[in-house]
């Protein structure tokens, strides 16, 4: 039986990670480590709280003692200043390893493994976010472009998650940031970069059956053969105006009756829905000679008193299209998941107060600070799905916020030993029965 991974585990991770970080600093002036620094401002975005450090040391200064070392381990809490220094020349590559960690200590479990499998595979989903952007403020990874007048730069990150249909937990992978060399215009850049993330994590699923789902930018011959390369299976949006060949393909096919149907009748909640599946196998994803053969699927749902369309997309894939797949397939194809919750207000509420306290940095910080967020992001997640005392909690409050205003104001007023002495303390004080 694996030992649970609760918040001790998960620091112990994350320290051993940070313990490695390079440190580039010569001789004078390191009062604090750069351990510290990463544990800091990982404690910031775990606790969502852009003033947890100020408050911390506030705390050491009246009571002789502080949250950030019982909770986080951070022995002496660096100024911003001296944070920004410290984190800003440390490329994110250093930071991979605390996924990849979580994520092989997390499947030890396999009823935890199990209950992210989907038709006998996990489902990876890879999407681009945009983090920071701004018309003034840049730096040498910028993004930027021109809009008429007006310079704008931007930083850009491709997120990967596993996750299921239904299952409301995602579990978010390394990221990979996108980079001015990645091309000259957006979709370039983010074709490359998850070119450049494939190739360099594809490893860590073998001997695991893993669909990548992607959007109608990543439909192309080179990424899904790159794919097929690693034993990955794709299934991605393919529209008609990125793939008339494909297209014109399929409408023959449909003259000649060679494309299955497939009709249902589905109630809404609402009213009746009328569900038609149109699929067929091997059709070239770009003209021949040399394309590469895909299979193809398209649902169409109106609504069956009016008619009205409601929705309407197409998939191809790699895998097999049978009347018993088809639903399965299009159900993973349109279930694409953005980091959002948790995640996304620590990547586009907190991520921007810290550009406040921390600035952007001159070489890597604003990217060192959406690993952390991230990192901080698959903790929360971790514990969700973990810690039975985390899960009736956070049950017990109802939304994330009221959870983020309490341990805020509780850390910011009182010292608490250890991250499960305030979670008792929190769970005491609202009566709740014991487990
Ligand atoms: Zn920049």
């Amino acid at each position: 039986m694996a030992e649970p991974l609760s918040f001790g585990t998960l620091r112990a991770i994350l320290t051993n990670v940070f313990g490695q970080l390079p440190d580039t600093r010569r001789g004078e002036n390191t009062q604090y480590t750069v351990c510290e620094a990463a544990l800091g401002a990982f404690g910031v975005f775990f606790m969502q709280s852009p003033s947890f450090l100020a408050y911390q040391r506030d705390m050491q200064r009246r009571k002789g003692c502080n949250n950030a070392q019982s909770l986080f381990g951070v022995a002496h809490i660096p100024s911003d200043p001296q944070i920004r220094n410290l984190l800003d020349p440390i490329a994110p590559l250093h930071l991979g390893a605390g996924f990849w960690t979580i994520l092989e200590r997390l499947m030890e479990d396999k009823a935890l493994a199990a209950s992210f499998d989907f038709d006998g595979g996990w489902l990876c989903s890879l999407d681009g976010t945009q983090y920071f952007g701004s018309a003034t403020i840049h730096c040498v990874h910028c993004t930027v472009t021109q809009r008429g007048e007006k310079t704008h730069y931007a930083h850009t990150v491709l997120i990967p998650v596993l996750a299921k249909p239904g299952k409301t937990e995602v579990l978010v992978l390394e990221p990979e940031f996108i980079t001015p060399q990645d091309g000259a215009d957006r979709q370039d850049c983010e074709r490359n970069a998850a070119r450049r993330w494939v190739i360099r994590n594809a490893t860590h699923f073998t001997g695991r059956r893993v669909t990548i789902l992607a959007d109608d930018l990543h439909c192309n011959q080179p990424f899904c053969e790159l794919l097929l390369d690693q034993h990955l299976d794709f299934i991605m949006t393919c529209k008609p105006d990125s793939h008339p060949t494909l297209y014109e393909e399929v409408a023959l096919l449909t003259k000649l009756g060679a494309v299955s149907q497939r009709e249902e009748r589905v109630w809404s909640g609402q009213g009746h829905q009328h569900w038609t599946y149109r699929f067929v196998e091997h059709v070239p994803l770009r003209e021949p000679p040399q394309a590469l053969y895909v299979n193809w699927v398209e649902l169409t749902i109106d609504r069956e008193a009016t008619g009205e369309v409601l929705y309407h997309n197409a998939f191809v894939t790699n895998h097999a299209l049978t009347e018993h797949t088809i639903r399965s397939t299009v159900t993973a194809g349109r279930a694409r998941w953005k980091v959002e919750n948790e995640g996304h207000n620590v990547l586009k509420n907190h991520g921007y107060h810290l550009e406040h306290n921390y600035g952007h940095g001159q070489q890597y910080l604003s990217r060192v600070l959406v690993m952390l967020a991230l990192l901080a992001f698959l903790c929360h997640t971790v514990l969700q799905l973990h810690d039975r005392a985390y899960q009736r909690l956070r049950a017990e409050l109802g939304t994330r916020r009221t959870f983020f205003n309490d341990i805020r104001a509780l850390t910011r007023y009182l010292f608490f030993a250890s991250w499960e002495h305030l979670i008792a303390f929190m769970i005491a004080g609202l009566d709740m029965a014991p487990d």
